[in-house]
């Protein structure tokens, strides 16, 4: 048995290297930071090695941040690149088992940190390299050899980066061709359930992953190769509505899955019956009530959307494992999906992205709409935002004259009702009584009495409401 300097269990995956505790940070928001699992032929890869191109944790001074690259191989008889993803996204798991390290977020934003009492333990990386890989071959024995290059130079980690962003934009556009109505079969996963108990994530050829690192070709080389493991087959059953991506299949699992919590899940809807939203989605949906128009921001943007709050606030507000209606994680490739959010108006609905987002994604935005989409350059609150809007003649404009009219004549028909219910007593036919004020019976502008109250753009918040009824 291997001993390493440090306790390995899944009790410290929620661990948290503060900032008063750490050693030193690697990647996250102020450095790189990036991931990569690639397949190799066994013959190619030196089973354990860890290299280390750059400083080593010796070097390193306390309280710094560095660059952080970390690039596995792996092989074996059953080793595909389809599972290079699914591989990917448990390096999370297995380093945060790792005491004294804390690993945030994937692919190319990855956001680690070592704590100084793990860092007095271990000179160098390399006992951690080896933690790490023997967890996988643990867990995953259809890892049969595996090494890892650690690179902390630069100039070498951006090079990593480059290349990976390539690797990555290659993984997502395999699903370009192919559409949910090509298959018999989805895939979930339940990785998530260890933090967001009643998360189900669904992923289809049209819609990757909330967290980006598995699309369904993905999911497929994961059910074949680890039948029990925690992505499987979903048989997608009968298609109840083609707009919204509605399937009895999806619908089962998510009662199953969710406890009984939810029992729809519709794949391409924002409002209703929306996907569920774990934690670790790459960008956060939010919509905007005065505008009527969605927004969205990414997890790397560090500013404030035009509702005044920022990524992270929202992420707390939409994880869980809950569908919140308003709010809707997702991987960046969903924008890339021909039914994003199409129940709800696809991009016709979409009115603002982060600038490097917007950038990021910009052969994906249709052409007529690109610069009608407002950024943080071009609106930072409501106001700006449907002042750009309007000169933009973005097509949501139009919606809003048409929500308009409809609302006047709510307001028509409401009046038309008060002034039917008022009008017997004000007009009384020849002869009749006007009764006693103590026994008029109350107004009322409902069929079954009772009255109706009409909110407008306002916003409520109730802590706590009790309804009783009332006894005579
Ligand atoms: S977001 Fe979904 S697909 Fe990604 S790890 Fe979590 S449960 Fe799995």
């Amino acid at each position: 048995m291997v001993e390493f300097p440090f306790e390995i269990s899944p009790m410290f995956e929620g661990e948290r290297v503060r900032k008063e505790g750490m050693f030193v940070e690697l990647g996250g928001p102020k450095s790189l930071g990036l991931e990569l699992v690639r397949a190799a032929d066994m013959d190619a890869i030196e089973d354990d090695k860890v290299t280390i191109v750059g400083p080593d944790l010796k070097e390193m001074e306390e309280g710094k941040t560095y660059p952080w690259a970390m690039v596995f191989n792996i092989g074996g008889e059953l080793v595909e690149p389809d599972l290079e993803s699914v591989v990917e996204r448990r390096v999370h798991d297995f380093i945060n088992y790792c005491q004294g390290i804390m690993h945030l977020n994937q692919r190319y934003d990855v956001w680690m940190r070592v704590s100084k009492d793990t860092a007095a333990k271990m000179d160098s990386f390399e006992p951690f390299g080896k933690a790490v890989m023997m967890l996988f071959k643990t867990e995953l024995p259809f890892i049969e050899k595996m090494q890892v290059t650690f690179y902390t130079d630069k100039a070498e980690v951006e090079k990593q980066l480059e290349a990976a962003k390539e690797i990555f934009k290659a993984r997502d556009a395999r699903t370009k061709d192919l559409r949910d109505e090509d298959v018999d079969v989805f895939y979930g996963c339940t990785l998530c359930q260890s933090f967001a108990p009643t998360n189900v994530c669904v992923v289809s050829p049209d819609r990757v992953s909330l967290c980006g690192a598995i699309n369904w070709f993905d999911g497929r080389a994961a059910a074949k190769v680890d039948p029990e493991g925690p992505q499987f087959s979903i048989e997608k059953g009968e298609l109840l509505d083609a707009k919204t991506g509605e399937y009895t299949g999806v619908n089962d699992i998510a009662k199953k899955l969710s406890a009984g919590e939810f029992d729809k899940i519709k794949l391409h809807s924002f409002f209703d019956s929306p996907h569920t939203s774990c934690g670790c989605f790459e960008v956060v949906g939010f919509y905007i009530p005065e505008v009527d128009g969605i927004g969205w921001v990414n997890r790397e943007y560090q500013g404030m959307a035009p509702n005044g709050i920022g990524f992270s606030t929202m992420a707390g507000q939409t994880g869980g494992g809950k569908q919140i209606v308003g709010f809707l994680g997702i991987g960046v490739a969903y924008f890339y999906s021909p039914k994003f959010i199409q129940a709800d108006g696809g991009w016709n609905r979409v009115v603002w992205l982060p600038a490097m987002l917007k950038e990021k994604i910009a052969e994906t935005i249709p052409a007529d709409l690109i610069d009608k989409i407002a950024t943080e350059n071009d609106a930072t609150d409501i106001q700006s935002l449907k002042a750009f809007l309007q000169d933009k003649n973005h097509p949501i404009v139009a919606t809003w004259a048409a929500a308009e009219e409809e609302e006047e004549e709510e307001e028509e028909e409401e009046a038309e009702a008060v002034a039917a219910a008022a009008a017997p007593m004000m007009m009384p036919a020849a002869g009749f009584q006007m009764p006693a004020m103590a026994s008029m019976p109350m107004m009322s502008t409902g069929k079954a009495g009772g009255i109706k109250i009409t909110f407008k753009k306002a916003k409520i918040s109730i802590e706590r409401m009790v309804i009783s009824e009332k006894k005579e």
